[in-house]
């Protein structure tokens, strides 16, 4: 079965994220043969290159709209240019990222076309000609998942989660020649906010969202400088530094660093929990996690019923020893 598949190709600080790449590689497969995908930029300038990154990992069209309204997110604005392209391309399933901008438009999009809506997606199965596609997608904080399917008849509106999919490869653009780039008509809305300043948090990391390995850290880190072996280790890996909620309620970290059911959720190829417990609350946040490790000196503590492998141990022997390691091989 061929489809015509739309991807919003979300970007942050002008960047695209990577997310928008594990989009479109679905959208590529969810095509199949002889059909088509668009995607949409959206932004204030610098589209140029994103779109060549876009058609040469599998885009056949890419949209553009490019607008002083668009600098900021604000959803009014964003929700006009999806819904530009939706009636410009008229396709079978958008796919956007399961982040807080995609969380926001997804919902809105299905409700202004009448589309059906699957959220937080984090496999898609199969692709046969004319079979039913299975989104699979967690349940009950990642206790159980469900396969659901879209009922014939309306357009999909799907939203990814982070760091599940494969991105889509320069391979995935099969030898097809170019593709094109047009820019997409979009009457600015009246905006009724205006985004006056961003304000960063000092010392930024790597989005816990989509880092590759997660160093994370729990009651057992006992105070906010005990967290410096565990950025060591983050650090030596390229990865990125959470935390428990207990860790951030005792003042060691910043909320922005929850994982867990109240907190972010995150499903790198390395989870390393180091002084975690295992409370089924931080488990709805990372149990998803390709391979996880468990440095806890409890060889009772249920974090390692879900873990891969199991340390039992000091974290602050622990850590070091690994960060070391890690460096020494690197
Ligand atoms: P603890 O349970 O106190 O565990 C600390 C661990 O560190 C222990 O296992 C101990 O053996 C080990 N340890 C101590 N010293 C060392 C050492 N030197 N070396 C190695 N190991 C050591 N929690 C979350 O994390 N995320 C959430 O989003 C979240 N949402 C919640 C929502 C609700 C509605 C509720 C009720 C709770 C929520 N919680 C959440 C809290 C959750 O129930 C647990 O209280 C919390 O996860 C415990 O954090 P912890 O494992 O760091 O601490």
């Amino acid at each position: 079965m061929s489809r015509t598949i739309l991807v919003y190709a979300e970007r942050r600080d002008g960047l695209l994220r990577r997310v928008a790449f594990e989009a479109l590689g679905a959208a590529r497969r969810l095509a199949g043969e002889g059909g088509s995908v668009h995607a949409v930029l959206a932004g204030s300038g610098g589209a140029a290159e994103d779109a060549a990154a876009l058609q040469a990992r599998g885009a056949d069209v890419v949209h553009i709209a490019d607008d002083p309204t668009l600098q900021d997110y604000a959803p009014e604005a964003y929700l006009a240019v999806l819904r530009a392209a939706m009636d410009a391309v008229r396709p079978d399933a958008l796919l956007l990222g399961h982040t807080a901008a995609g969380r926001e438009l997804a919902p809105r999009v299905a409700a202004a076309y009448g589309a059906g809506h699957i959220a937080d997606v984090t496999a898609i199965e199969p692709f046969e000609d004319g079979g039913d596609v299975g989104f699979i997608r967690p349940l009950y904080a990642g206790k159980a998942f469900e396969r659901r399917s879209f009922l014939p008849g309306h357009p999909w509106v799907v939203t990814v989660r982070p760091n599940n999919l494969p991105p889509a490869e320069p391979q995935d653009a099969g030898g097809r020649s170019g593709g094109s780039v047009q820019a997409l008509t979009y009457a600015p809305p009246q905006l009724w906010t205006a985004v006056r300043g961003l304000l960063r948090r000092a010392g930024g990391q790597l989005d816990l969202a989509e880092a590759d390995v997660v160093v994370s850290g729990g009651r057992g880190v006992r105070s906010a400088a005990g967290f410096e072996p565990l950025q060591a280790l983050a650090a030596a890996f390229g990865g990125a530094v959470g935390a428990s909620r207990a860790a951030c309620d005792a003042g060691y970290c910043d909320y922005a660093l929850q994982i867990g059911q109240t907190g972010k959720v995150v499903t790198p190829q390395l989870y390393i929990a180091c002084g975690i417990s295992g409370a089924i609350q931080h488990l709805a946040g990372m149990s998803q996690s390709r391979t996880i490790v468990a440095i806890n000196k409890d060889a009772d503590a249920p974090i390692f019923s879900i873990a891969d492998y199991g340390i039992v141990g000091d974290l602050f022997e622990v850590v070091p020893l690994l960060t070391s390691e890690v460096l020494r091989t690197n």
